[in-house]
């Protein structure tokens, strides 16, 4: 990690802006490569990923490692993955938009500091928060918007994948874009 993404990491290991701060057992600040080309962002740390204090670990994890790695991306080296919550909401249930509002300003900072050039949002909360409030990822997956100079692209949350495993094929064309768009721009 760079330092201005340690020193923000550290800024926010206390965090207790909203009640998350109660029930959880780790802070998920998020991992990978501080000067990323691709950001990948989900919705809120599960109980795994609570219990382990990391993005996107257990089955799901692996799941989305099978999608990265089959594009040339790894989450050790071209990729950082966060969510919108650092906190585990109970019962994994969604995160509440007063949760969101007071918590997005850090993800905005991990994104000014590592300046990624596509976002890829993993699921409808990050897709509806990240991209637009409508957004609908059963239509709308796969397809770039251009915002700030920034690529987003929503793309279907591995957990749903592994509940729906039929989606895994439309998610893998969704990656196959993504790993498209990323020639295009010279970054693979
Ligand atoms: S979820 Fe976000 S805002 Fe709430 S306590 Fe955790 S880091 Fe702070």
């Amino acid at each position: 990690m760079s330092e201005r993404l340690d020193a923000l990491a550290a800024a926010v290991c206390d965090c207790k802006h909203c009640k998350l701060s109660d029930s959880r057992r780790h802070l998920v600040f998020g991992t990978g490569a501080g000067n990323a080309a691709v950001m990948l962002v989900g919705e809120a740390p599960g109980e795994q990923e609570d219990l382990q204090g990391k993005p996107f670990v257990g089955p799901s994890g692996q799941l989305l490692d099978l999608y990265l790695n089959a594009v040339g991306l790894d989450r050790g080296k071209n990729v950082y993955i966060a969510n919108i919550l650092k906190c585990r909401p109970p019962y994994n249930r969604d995160p509440a938009p007063e949760e969101i509002a007071v918590c997005l300003p850090w993800l905005r900072e991990q994104v000014k500091i590592i300046r990624p050039a596509v976002i890829v949002c993993l699921g409808r909360i990050a897709a509806t928060t990240l991209i637009s409030p409508d957004f609908r990822v059963t239509r709308q997956h796969g397809q770039f918007f251009e915002k700030g100079g920034i690529d987003f692209m929503g793309t279907f949350h591995p957990s749903a994948l592994l509940r729906d495993p039929a989606k895994k094929g439309l998610a893998l064309y969704d990656f196959l874009a993504l790993e498209d768009r990323l020639r295009e721009r010279g970054i693979l």
